[in-house]
């Protein structure tokens, strides 16, 4: 089975709406997929209200967390889209989105850059993120790639690497795992973490409740992908697979390629609840 359990829709940050990346993902031969938007599941309700032909997909989420002073992505899937606790606590990150937008313009802003939230918040059909920022920027004549803005302003430990308001690592788990779904470690590799703060950071996530990791995840390279299943291994977790597609051409994998699990790893969505 060929799956894709982490893209994104313009219900967060990415450029298509939730229709589009369904369609784009039968198109390229996928058999099931997750939209996992960034604190939000405005995307999700849309397929779940007019199922996407060709394509079976279950509810997911794009959770912003912090552990130790990292921000950490967890994903959701497979859960009861009307959940009671997992809905009250996204309600609260989708406020915390909006409040760092106004955050991140007055970072930016005593920079010399121009970046009025309303800008921003007009950019984003659902909830705000980084990328808007720096979409506007470039679009605006301010800078001239996204990838810069990234490394001097929003990307991870720079001034608009703002992780107030995201809810703890343990919290964000037992929303999903309440709402009977199955919560991902998303991106490993992303974080730059040591090997030791690494498995500190797993075993957190395990204690927690944890179910599963994203052991292939965009544009990683082979060694990552060993290293990662070694983890899932020594912490017995599910194994997850996902491109992070953003839009085509842009940040993020491309949609449809293959994902392929080393053949020791259990996949996550084995006993999914796929919908179609
Ligand atoms: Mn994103
Ligand atoms: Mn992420
Ligand atoms: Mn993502």
């Amino acid at each position: 089975m060929r799956v894709d359990l982490h893209t994104h829709s313009n219900a967060s940050d990415g450029a298509l709406t939730p229709h589009a990346v369904a369609a784009l993902a039968a198109e390229r031969g996928l058999d099931g997929f997750a939209l996992t938007d960034h604190d939000t599941l405005a995307g999700c309700r849309q397929l779940a209200a007019e199922p996407p032909p060709g394509i079976r997909f279950v509810p997911g989420v794009e959770l912003s967390t912090v552990w130790s002073g990292v921000g950490i992505h967890i994903v959701g899937l497979d859960f009861d889209l009307d959940a009671r606790v997992l809905n009250a606590g996204i309600a609260r990150q989708t406020e915390a989105r909006f409040a760092r937008a106004r955050r991140i313009s007055e970072v930016l802003g005593k920079a010399g850059l121009d970046a009025p939230v309303e800008a921003i918040t007009a950019r984003a059909a659902g909830v705000p993120g980084r990328p808007h920022f720096a979409q506007h920027l470039v679009e605006t004549g301010q800078v001239v790639d996204e990838a810069f803005v990234f490394k001097k302003w929003l990307g991870a430990g720079k001034p608009g690497d703002i992780k107030t308001g995201w809810a703890g690592l343990a919290d964000v788990v037992d929303w999903i795992v309440d709402a009977g779904g199955r919560a991902v470690l998303a991106h490993p590799a992303r974080y730059k973490l040591t090997r030791t703060k690494l498995r500190a950071l797993v075993k957190a996530f395990t204690d927690s409740g944890g179910q599963a990791i994203e052991v292939v995840s965009g544009q990683q390279t082979p060694d990552i992908t060993t290293g990662v299943a070694r983890l899932a291994r020594d912490f017995a977790l599910e194994a997850s697979v996902g491109s992070d597609f953003h839009r085509q051409g842009g940040h993020g994998h491309a949609l449809g390629q293959p994902l392929t699990l080393p053949s020791e790893c259990t996949p996550v969505w084995s006993n999914f609840d796929w919908r179609d």
